[in-house]
């Protein structure tokens, strides 16, 4: 398969898209971006790397940080993790209050906003240093010990996360955060400020791709069966509102962040990530999408 060309064929093709998405800006730090970037990384277990655009530029990964911090908490905690939060796809906004209180304080699934403070608690309850594990993760599973949080996007978030805040009161008031309200916030924020490029995001959505595996060797980081779990709730559950939207369109396991970027992965074949900022309304990143369809259509191969 010539995968660059079919790279160069969907940068061509949605380069001359009419973008209609806005860049998210209630993080105010985020807006400050060009609407204009784009990037695609494509790496291939058996080929390697194909990429076009802005692809080695780095951008606020938000809630695709969200998936890491998951594959950390099942590393270290057994079942009684998912008696805490649920693996349903929500169907309602990421930061929606409603479902929660009607649920009492158990989250639809880990990548919605409340599901991901609560992993974020029970990181909290077992490291003594949760940020610097966090960060030593990413490098683990990237090679890279250069990646890093944007300062200003952290500080920004920080200023600005009401919502999240009330998330994360309500949960405390039903019994399910143990750990002090402000650090368990300040912890989930520090996570969706890391920065990385398309190439190490792909870089680190291999190892759910290989099996839970660097493809470096034969480290394994996490096992196959709890990957198999992993990517059955990007599939379900990695897209806001818009998850069975991003199956029908797409139909790879998946995950959004607010900052313009998707990550996204054929089991046992590649590693995948876009970045465009402008979202469209349901949050997802409009090109983005637009760039995984034509990907999968191009290539005639998705996971259905
Ligand atoms: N930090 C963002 C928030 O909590 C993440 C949202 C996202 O990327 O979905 O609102």
């Amino acid at each position: 398969m010539d995968y660059q060309n079919i790279l160069n064929n969907i940068e061509q093709e949605v380069l001359s898209k009419n973008v209609t998405g806005k860049v998210a800006a209630y993080i105010p730090e985020l807006s400050c971006i060009s609407a204009d970037k784009l990037g695609m990384h494509l790496y291939c277990i058996n080929s390697g790397h194909y990429q076009f655009g802005d692809s080695n530029e780095r951008f606020s990964i938000q809630s695709i940080s969200k998936v890491f911090a998951l594959t950390m908490a099942m590393l270290v905690h057994t079942d009684d993790l998912f008696k805490r939060v649920d693996v349903e796809p929500s169907g309602d906004p990421f930061n929606s209050l409603i479902q929660l209180e009607r649920e009492q304080g158990i989250p639809r699934n880990p990548f919605i906003n409340a599901g991901a403070l609560v992993v974020s608690d029970t990181l909290m309850s077992h490291f003594e240093n949760p940020k610097e594990e966090f960060l030593k993760f990413v490098h683990t599973i990237t090679q890279n010990d250069s990646i890093d949080i944007n300062e200003e996007v952290y500080l920004s978030e920080k200023k600005h996360s009401h919502r999240n805040a009330s998330l994360v009161h309500l949960m405390k008031s039903f019994g399910n955060i143990k750990n002090d309200v402000d650090q368990v916030l300040d912890f989930y924020v520090y996570q969706c400020a890391v920065a990385m490029s398309c190439k190490e995001l792909a870089t680190a959505f291999m190892i759910y791709a290989n099996g839970g595996s660097l493809l470096n060797g034969e480290s394994e980081i996490i096992t196959p069966s709890k990957v198999k779990r992993i990517n059955a709730i990007m599939q379900t559950c990695g897209f806001y509102d818009e998850a069975g939207e991003f199956s029908f369109r797409v139909g790879l396991p998946g995950k959004s962040g607010v900052g313009g970027g998707i990550a996204a992965i054929h089991p046992g074949q590649y590693a995948v990530t876009v970045w465009s900022p402008p979202l469209n309304p349901k949050g997802n990143s409009e090109l983005g999408m637009l760039c995984l369809e034509r990907l999968t259509t191009l290539t005639g191969l998705s996971i259905f």
